[in-house]
C-alpha cells in the first residue's frame, strides 16, 4: 500500500466508521449465523499475491460484517458494555500510527509518562485513596483486562506472603485465597495460573443483597489457619458481574489487615460510577486495599482493552514481576528515576493505550463522564419502575446502578424461552445469569447511544413477548 492509498483508504474508513456508528441500530444486534458460516465463505488458501484494498474491504462488508455482534448498538443490553467513543477510536488510530512499544521508559518516554499521568488523574477524578497515586507509594498501570490485573495482584500477594520464596523456589502449596460465591471467574483463573489450585480458593457465602459476609470470611480464615493453611489473598468485588452487588470493603479490609492478607478490589464495571461523589459509598474502606482495578473499557467510553490497575505499594508489585536480562539494561532504568511498566504486568511488550484514555478524559471532561453515568443510572431506575408496574414481572436483585436483573413470575424454562424469543427478534440483546439458582434476565444500560426511546422500545418488546408467551399453552402441549 502506497502512502496515497493509505490516505485515501484512511479517510474512507473513518467515513465508514462514523456512518456505521451513527446508524448502528439498523443492524440486528445479534447476527443470524450458525457456527462455521463465516469461515465457509473464506478461501482456504492464504493469498500468495498482493490484493487491492478495495477488494479486501469489499470482502469485509460481504463476509465479515454479517457475522458481527453489534456491541455499539443502543439496543445492546447484554453482559456489560464494551464502549468505544470517537476520541477513543482516534486514540487507537494514533497509537497504531506511532507503532510504539512502551515496555521501558527508554523505549518511548511519553508513552510511560502519559500513562502515569492519566492514572494519577483517575485517582483524583474517582476520589481513590492517595496511596494509589504515583506521587505516593503506589501507582497505576494500564492492563489489558481486569483478569490480568487480578492475576498481577495474586502474584504480588503470593510473593509478599512467601517473603520472596515463591519467585526463587516455586509455589508455596499451603496458601489460601478468599472471594465471595459471586466473585468473577477471573479470580479463580488467576489463582490457578499462580499454581495455587482451585481447591485452595474459598468461596465465601453472601447475604441477602448478594454481598460477601465478612463474619463468614473471618471464620473461614480462622478455620484455615488452625488447619495449617496460610491465608494470603482476598478479592472483594464492587459490582459483581451477575448482579452488580457490592461487597462491604471496610469490614473486609479490617479482616485482611488483622490476618495479614492482601486485599484486591475488583470494580471492573462499577468503578466508573465513583466519578459521581454520591456513588463513592461503593468505595468506602478502599484505603484498606492493597490493589484495585476498574475497566474504562466497560463504562467510560474507552475502547477495549483498557483496565486501570492501582497498587498501594509499587515495590511489592515490581518485586513479584521484575526479571532483568542484560539486553534491557539502560541508564534511565538504572537511575531509579523512571517507571518501567514491563515490571508492572505479565507481558514484556505494551501498546500506547494511555493515548485513548487521555483523549477520552479530555474530550468528555469529568462533567461529560458524569452525565453519561447519571443518564444510564436514571434509565435503569426508569426501567425498574416499569417492571414494578407490571405484575407479570419481578425484580431478582437490588438495582444499585445501571443493571436490572429480573424475570417473569414463571418457571425457569418459561424465562429461558422468553429470553430466546427476545434475542431472536434481532431488536435487542439481553443475557442471563442465575440468582440463587434461578434463571434470571439481565438488562444492562451502558451504551453511549442508548436513549430513553430505545429502552421504551425494549420494554414494549418485552411486554408483547410476555403476552404471547403467557397466553400460549405450555411448551409440552405445543
Ligand atoms: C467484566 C468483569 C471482569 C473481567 O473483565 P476483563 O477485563 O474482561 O478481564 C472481572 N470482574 C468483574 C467484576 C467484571 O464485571
Amino acid at each position: 500500500m502506497k502512502p496515497d492509498d493509505f490516505r485515501a483508504w484512511g479517510y474512507r474508513l473513518v467515513d465508514w466508521i462514523a456512518e456505521y456508528l451513527e446508524h448502528v441500530e439498523r443492524y440486528p444486534v445479534l447476527p443470524a449465523v450458525q457456527p462455521g458460516d463465516i469461515r465457509a465463505q473464506l478461501p482456504r488458501e492464504p493469498p500468495q499475491h498482493p490484493e487491492p484494498f478495495d477488494q479486501i474491504f469489499a470482502d469485509f462488508q460481504k463476509y465479515i460484517l454479517p457475522g458481527i455482534t453489534h456491541w455499539q448498538s443502543p439496543n445492546f443490553f447484554a453482559f456489560f458494555p464494551a464502549n468505544n467513543s470517537y476520541p477513543s477510536i482516534l486514540g487507537e488510530l494514533l497509537a497504531a500510527g506511532l507503532g510504539v512499544q512502551g515496555m521501558l521508559w527508554q523505549t518511548s518516554p511519553a508513552c510511560t509518562e502519559l500513562e502515569t499521568h492519566v492514572l494519577d488523574w483517575l485517582v483524583d477524578l474517582l476520589g481513590l485513596p492517595e496511596k494509589f497515586a504515583s506521587r505516593s507509594t503506589g501507582g497505576g498501570v494500564i492492563q489489558d483486562t481486569a483478569s490480568s490485573a487480578t492475576l498481577c495482584a495474586v502474584l504480588a500477594a503470593r510473593e509478599q506472603a512467601s517473603r520472596g520464596f515463591s519467585n526463587a523456589n516455586g509455589v508455596v502449596p499451603r496458601f489460601t485465597a478468599y472471594a465471595s460465591t459471586e466473585a468473577h471467574s477471573s479470580v479463580e483463573k488467576a489463582w490457578r495460573i499462580a499454581g495455587l489450585g482451585s481447591a485452595a480458593l474459598r468461596r465465601i457465602p453472601v447475604d441477602d443483597r448478594l454481598a460477601l459476609r465478612p463474619e463468614a470470611l473471618e471464620a473461614a480464615i480462622r478455620t484455615d489457619r488452625q488447619a495449617g493453611w496460610i491465608p494470603c489473598f482476598v478479592c472483594a468485588t464492587v459490582g459483581t458481574t451477575s448482579t452488580l452487588a457490592h461487597d462491604p470493603l471496610r469490614p473486609i479490609g479490617e479482616i485482611a489487615r488483622r490476618y495479614g492478607l492482601w486485599l484486591h478490589v475488583d470494580a471492573a464495571m462499577a468503578g466508573t460510577a465513583a466519578i459521581w461523589p454520591e456513588f463513592r459509598y461503593l468505595h468506602d474502606g478502599l484505603e484498606l486495599a492493597d490493589s484495585y482495578c476498574f475497566n474504562p473499557h466497560k463504562w467510560m467510553g474507552v475502547n477495549l482493552d483498557c483496565d486501570c490497575f492501582f497498587v498501594a505499594d509499587r515495590q511489592a508489585l515490581i518485586r513479584a514481576l521484575s526479571v532483568l536480562p542484560e539486553y534491557l539494561r539502560n541508564p534511565a532504568s538504572e537511575s531509579g528515576q523512571v517507571i518501567d511498566y514491563r515490571d508492572w504486568q505479565i507481558p514484556l511488550g505494551r501498546r500506547f493505550r494511555a493515548l485513548k484514555l487521555w483523549f477520552v478524559l479530555r474530550s468528555f471532561g469529568a462533567e461529560g463522564l458524569r452525565t453519561l453515568v447519571r443518564r444510564h443510572v436514571a434509565l435503569a431506575r426508569l426501567f425498574t419502575d416499569w417492571l414494578a408496574s407490571d405484575p407479570r414481572f419481578e425484580l431478582a436483585a437490588p438495582v444499585s446502578l445501571n443493571l436490572v436483573c429480573f424475570r417473569l413470575r414463571a418457571d425457569d424454562a418459561t424465562n429461558q424461552t422468553f429470553l430466546h424469543r427476545l434475542n431472536a427478534s434481532g431488536r435487542l440483546y439481553l443475557t442471563h445469569t442465575r440468582v440463587r439458582e434461578r434463571f434470571t434476565l439481565r438488562l444492562c444500560i451502558g451504551n453511549l447511544r442508548t436513549q430513553e426511546h430505545h429502552l421504551r422500545a425494549a420494554w414494549q418488546l418485552l411486554q408483547q413477548t410476555a403476552d404471547q408467551l403467557l397466553s400460549s399453552p405450555p411448551r409440552s402441549l405445543q
